[in-house]
Order: C-alpha cells, then sequence, then structure tokens
C-alpha cells in the first residue's frame, strides 16, 4: 500500500507551520504517510484539482489566497465552512471531495481547554476585528449560545459579518468597546494588531469583570501587551498558539484516521521555532 499522502497548499507557503505540527504526529503515531508543502499560484488552482484524484492526495489544508476559491471545486461543503464562508480542510468521504472548515472549532478547543465551563450560560463577547478570522470565531461563539459585539475599525465590515450572521451578533466602531466591555464575559482580540510589526491594541481592561475572560489569537509574539495587561489585572487569558494547534487536530483526524494529542512537546516545538524566527516573541 502506498503511504498516505497530506498537505497544505497556499501561495505563498514557506511561513506554514502546519508541516511542523502534522510531521511531528506522524512521527509520533508511527503512521506510513506525509504531510507536504505545496507552492500553488492562483492560477494553478484549476489543474491542481483537475489531477487532485489521480496524485492520490488524501485530504490537505488550504490557506491564503485559496480558502474562497477551493469551494468551488469540492463536492460538498460542510456547515462550518459555508456559515464562515471559506474552507480550510479537505478530505474525502464516500468517495466525494468534502470542504470543511476547522478554524471554529480550532477557536473553541482552545478556549475550552485553557478556561474549562467558560461558556455556561452563555453569555457576551466582544470581538475586536471583522477580517477573515473573525467569521470563524463568530461562528463558534454563536454556536455555544453567546451573543456577540462585532467591533472594527471599518464599522461597515462588521456591519456585514452581523448582517451575515443574523440574530446574536451586533456591529460597532472601535470607540464602542469601553461601553460594551461592562456587561462582557469574554473579550476577543481578532485584530492583527498586536502582533510582531503592527502597532499594540489599545484597549482599557479596567471595565472588565473581575470573572471575563481575555482571548487574543495573535500568536506572535506569544504573549501579547493585551495578555500581559489581562493577566496583571488578574483576569484569566487565552493565548492563539493553542487556536492553531486545535484547528489541525480534526484534519488529521479526518485524513489518518487517528484524533491526535496536543502534547506539551509539540507546543514547546512551535514556540521555540516563533522564538527562532521572530526575534522579541
Ligand atoms: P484580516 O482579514 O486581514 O483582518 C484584519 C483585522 O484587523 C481587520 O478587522 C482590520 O480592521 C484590523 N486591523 C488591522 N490593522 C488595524 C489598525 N491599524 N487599526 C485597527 N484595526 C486594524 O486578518 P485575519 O485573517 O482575520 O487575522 C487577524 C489576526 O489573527 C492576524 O494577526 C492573524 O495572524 C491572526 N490569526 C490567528 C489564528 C490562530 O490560529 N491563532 C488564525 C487566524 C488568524 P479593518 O477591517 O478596519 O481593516
Amino acid at each position: 500500500m502506498t503511504a498516505a499522502r497530506a498537505f497544505v497548499m497556499g501561495h505563498p507557503i514557506a511561513h506554514s507551520r502546519s508541516p511542523m505540527l502534522h510531521g511531528y504526529w506522524l512521527r509520533r503515531y508511527g503512521i506510513d504517510g506525509s504531510y507536504e508543502r505545496l507552492d500553488i499560484p492562483p492560477a494553478e488552482l484549476g489543474a491542481f484539482f483537475d489531477r487532485f484524484r489521480e496524485a492520490g492526495w488524501i485530504g490537505g489544508n488550504v490557506t491564503v489566497p485559496h480558502k474562497v476559491a477551493v469551494m468551488e471545486r469540492v463536492d460538498r461543503i460542510d456547515d462550518a465552512a459555508r456559515a464562515i464562508g471559506a474552507v480550510n480542510t479537505l478530505w474525502w468521504e464516500d468517495g466525494r471531495l468534502v470542504g470543511g472548515n476547522t478554524d471554529a472549532i480550532g477557536f473553541i478547543g482552545n478556549i475550552d481547554e485553557r478556561v474549562p465551563g467558560w461558556s455556561e450560560g452563555g453569555g457576551r463577547a466582544v470581538v475586536a476585528g471583522a477580517g477573515g478570522a473573525t467569521r470563524a470565531i463568530v461562528y463558534g461563539l454563536l454556536g455555544r449560545g453567546l451573543e456577540v459585539a462585532l467591533c472594527n475599525r471599518t464599522v461597515s465590515k462588521a456591519q456585514a459579518l452581523a448582517d451575515h450572521f443574523g440574530r446574536g451578533v451586533t456591529a460597532h466602531g472601535s470607540a464602542a468597546i469601553p461601553g460594551l466591555l461592562v456587561d462582557a464575559d469574554l473579550l476577543v482580540n481578532a485584530t492583527s494588531l498586536g502582533m510582531v510589526g503592527q502597532p499594540r491594541l489599545e484597549i482599557d481592561l479596567s471595565p472588565l469583570k473581575p470573572s471575563a475572560v481575555v482571548y487574543d489569537i495573535v500568536y506572535v509574539p506569544l504573549e501579547t501587551d493585551l495578555l500581559k495587561a489581562a493577566r496583571a489585572r488578574g483576569l484569566r487569558t487565552v493565548d492563539g498558539l493553542g487556536m492553531l494547534l486545535h484547528q489541525a487536530v480534526e484534519g488529521f483526524r479526518h485524513w489518518f484516521g487517528r484524533t491526535p494529542e496536543i502534547t506539551p512537546e509539540l507546543r514547546r516545538i512551535l514556540v521555540d521555532d516563533i522564538r527562532a524566527k521572530t526575534p522579541g516573541a
């Protein structure tokens, strides 16, 4: 039997850490398989899918800029990918190629691990940002019964997302954040602010209740200024690296038939890689 082959495809793709984590799991479980990095420019997407079956791929991850374009290339789109409007994982099911999205599972799986019971009784979330990542976050939060206030520099983008999801989601400008924090159970940074090379995210955390959780999906640096400030106030915090790890679990399970563990060793490998490539992270 030939080894099972999975991939991550994007353009550019050199920066992807997915080969590192799936490679770790393949070695750990002694699975005869591979996870390859594929640089596919948009003009070659069609040819790639034309040869998908004969190339023997068991599936893979899809990243920028193909997450929306691949939706037209699959036989079925799962509920999460349809609601989020983007595909990040491909796998076969009964001979049909499925396009799914595991980002919401990654977002929720990470906070479930870090703050068990965080969503009992629903609650209110304030999410800063209205970009690609926010769509998956909103889907995940609504699935847990939270109400979501989306706050974005460009209000029209927050409004478009609120219209897309409908009930339970409201749109605001960034200036509304302090007022909204008073009743919030969860604050999420889903902007690119706070990332190495980007300006800091300026949010005064003092209106938050002591029981609130602060979650930053930025993971370079591993502990952003927002998380430092939250920790200094005694608030519970969740970092973004776990989201990356948790979103990968589902893909691996689909392709290789085993639910992989997020071990402290795997986390350390990624942390070391981030620190090696990003001074100050
Ligand atoms: P995106 O689609 O480019 O959206 C960027 C968001 O940041 C938008 O809401 C944008 O506001 C806001 N923003 C950017 N610069 C800003 C500024 N100077 N002032 C105020 N707002 C600003 O990016 P994305 O894909 O959603 O990703 C967002 C962040 O999440 C990135 O740092 C990415 O690395 C991280 N991420 C982490 C994971 C994980 O697994 N942990 C997964 C996905 C993404 P406007 O709409 O006004 O431009």
